[in-house]
């Protein structure tokens, strides 16, 4: 299906509405899609950045129908400040991911995490929330970022996978909150579910899931085989190692691409192939 103009809601099926905000960039494709579940009784995912003309476009495409709850996949900046105007507006509580959880080494957020985020209520592994025609149930899914929820939708199949697995685009997995091994395991969780399609924070909605997390399962595998073999071949910095494994890719990307292989290289760490650490030289364990 091609992408209506931002503001535009899209019926993908019946109870699901797409509406596109307008923040398109190299990290966001076409912008923050956000979803309106439901039809007599509402559920709202991911209703995206700070932004007057989408707050609208939601709170028409909502059509004064109630708001059962504010779902949030994640907390970063393009998914999840609107929810507390959107909550303002409609008198609807936040339900969903974590706030971002802090760790011994201090805070885990970087300059894309939505610091204000403030949940009403925590949606755990396996917990659901339903509305009058429609039940949303949390998959945890860390990874891409450690709070990191998919939502499945029962009876239909669907599932709002967020930035964990996306349309038109690998997720970015970015250390010290995004970690390789987590975001391994949650695709691998996925290939174990059953879902009919995904319908993504960013792209085009996914019709053969199970097929494209397969593919970026081995995607993965084979930037690590490729991260090792320049390793063996006594390239340690992560920079160089970025221009030769991307260098079809545009270089704005080239700075998230490095967090990526920073994050192989932790996973690889964690599991005793390597040493090395951040903006030092890495090396494989002879
Ligand atoms: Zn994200």
């Amino acid at each position: 299906m091609t992408q209506a103009p931002h503001g535009i809601p899209e019926t993908l099926e019946p109870g699901v509405v797409r509406l596109t905000a307008n923040n398109p960039s190299p990290f966001t494709n076409t912008g923050t899609q956000s979803y309106i579940v439901g039809a007599t009784d509402i559920a709202v995912i991911d209703p995206g950045p700070v932004d007057a003309a989408h707050l609208a476009s939601l709170i028409a495409a909502i059509d004064g129908r109630p708001v059962v709850a504010i779902l949030c996949t994640h907390t970063h900046r393009d998914h999840s400040p609107l929810a507390a105007d959107l909550k303002a507006a409609m008198g609807a509580p936040i339900i969903g991911c974590a706030a971002l959880a802090l760790d011994d080494l201090g805070p885990r957020a970087d300059a894309s995490f939505d610091a204000d985020y403030a949940p009403d209520q925590v949606l755990a592994d396996g917990y659901s929330i339903a509305g009058a025609d429609w039940a949303l149930t949390a998959v945890a899914t860390p990874g891409h970022t450690s709070n990191h929820l998919c939502f499945a939708l029962a009876a239909s199949g669907a599932l709002f996978s967020g930035d964990h697995v996306m349309g038109w685009s690998t997720s970015i997995v970015s250390p010290p909150d995004g970690d390789m091994g987590d975001y391994m395991a949650s695709l691998d969780k996925l290939l174990g579910r059953d879902d009919r399609i995904y319908y993504p924070g960013h792209g085009a909605a996914v019709e053969n899931p199970r097929r494209l997390v397969r593919g970026m399962m081995g995607h993965r595998k084979s930037r690590e085989g490729a991260i090792l073999r320049l390793l063996r071949d006594g390239e340690g910095d992560v920079a160089a190692m970025v221009r030769v494994m991307y260098s079809g890719l545009d270089s704005r990307m080239h700075p998230a691409a490095a967090r990526s292989v920073l994050a192989h290289l932790i996973d690889l760490r964690k599991r005793g192939i390597v040493v090395g650490a951040e903006n030092e030289p890495w090396a494989i364990v002879a």
